[in-house]
């Protein structure tokens, strides 16, 4: 359904308002979502339409789905916030993009750009900040709407299904190894091989990291060394936090897997002066850590949400020069509950990418 409306060129606004596209649109947390025929949306001031080419599917999409976390989306909505497109319409004041450029639309949908937050690097971290499908209709979608001002342009030569995981897993683990402060020869540990970890052993890498990857499923570990780890731990059969140790301990660990006992053992796996990443956001919210060794030790326990416009840009400058490999797999959207249950039974090996091309 909807798929001719891909074929369509650039359309004036007046003629757009009447015309429907297809969304993904949750209804009811309990329910599985639905393919509606939807109103195409318009772009206001300071807006963008994009005709979506590509959007990846993140756990987050899943638990604004299931309404799981305490700040719950409006119903109904859609989800997605690893889209990427073609600029189809700019509204009044947009100087950012053009139409026909490929640009990202983030989880970072807007922010005020005034706060002592935007205006010291720290956009992500706004109060005013709207995020795409959560408080704003996301990807899941023909065409989304979004602010000019918060997406950033896809460079030539990179794939816009490597672009869609890109946009989030990308910019989320990318900015978690820049706060982890990984240097050359440092013993980075990944806990959680999967959409964010396959991408997260790349950048410590980069950084010149030394990776140890954990995981419980031998196939992720395969892809992990494949990617450049040069250890790998299956914590199903062996205790990490002892592989780890014997290697002189973790100067930083990355906390991926929605496990608290795996955030444990990344803490317990770092070496004096360590530092744990926060990354994966457990249904189960709490872990327990111990004052004294972390007082002793000099461990730093950080929290690290998403990266910033500028964050992703570097992601998509390293993609465009080779520097990673994404590891996906396409569906089309009218597979969209059949993928939700596919990565949660962790049948995945990395990223979902939506096509709408391959809808019908
Ligand atoms: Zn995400
Ligand atoms: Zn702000």
């Amino acid at each position: 359904m909807a798929t001719t409306a891909l074929e369509r060129q650039p359309t004036a606004l007046a003629e757009t308002a009447s015309q429907t596209m297809c969304a993904a649109v949750v209804h009811d947390f309990a329910e599985p979502l639905r393919l509606d025929e939807v109103p195409m949306p318009v772009a206001g001031a300071g807006e963008i339409v994009v005709r979506i080419e590509a959007s990846g599917l993140c756990h987050t999409d899943i638990h604004a789905a299931h309404g799981d976390w305490p700040v719950k989306p409006t119903l109904p909505f859609t989800p997605g916030h690893e889209g990427v497109g073609i600029v189809e319409q700019v509204g009044r004041g947009v100087t950012e993009v053009a139409v026909g450029d490929r640009v990202a639309i983030p989880w970072l949908g807007y922010a005020c750009g005034t706060c002592e937050y935007c205006v010291s690097g720290w956009e992500t971290l706004c109060l005013e900040q709207k995020n795409m499908g959560y408080s704003l209709d996301g990807s899941f979608a023909d065409y989304v709407k979004a602010y000019g001002r918060y997406v950033v342009k896809v460079p030539e030569g990179v794939d816009p299904i490597d672009a869609a995981p890109l946009t989030c897993a990308g910019v989320t683990t990318y900015k978690a190894i820049k706060v982890a402060g990984t240097r050359p020869s440092d013993l980075v540990a990944v806990f959680g091989v999967g959409g964010l970890g396959h991408l997260a052993i790349q950048y410590a890498a980069i950084a010149g990291g030394r990776v140890i990857a954990v995981d419980v499923v031998d196939e992720k570990l395969e892809l992990a060394e494949e990617l450049g780890a040069e250890f790998v731990v299956n914590a199903s059969r062996r205790d990490p936090v002892e592989a780890i140790r014997e290697l002189g301990g973790a100067d930083q660990a990355i906390a991926l897997a929605v496990s608290p006992t795996s955030f444990e053992q990344a803490y317990a796996s770092l070496r004096r002066g360590g530092t744990l990443v926060f990354v994966a956001l457990p249904a189960e919210n709490h872990i327990e850590l111990p004052i004294f060794e972390t007082v002793l030790n000099g461990i730093t326990v950080v929290g690290s949400i998403v990266g910033t416009r500028v964050d992703l840009r570097e992601v998509f400058e390293l993609h465009a020069a080779g520097k990673t490999r994404v590891i996906r797999e396409t569906r089309s959207f009218s597979e969209v509950n059949e993928a939700i249950a596919e990565v949660e039974a962790g049948k995945v090996p990395a990223r979902i990418v939506f096509t709408p091309e391959l809808s019908g």
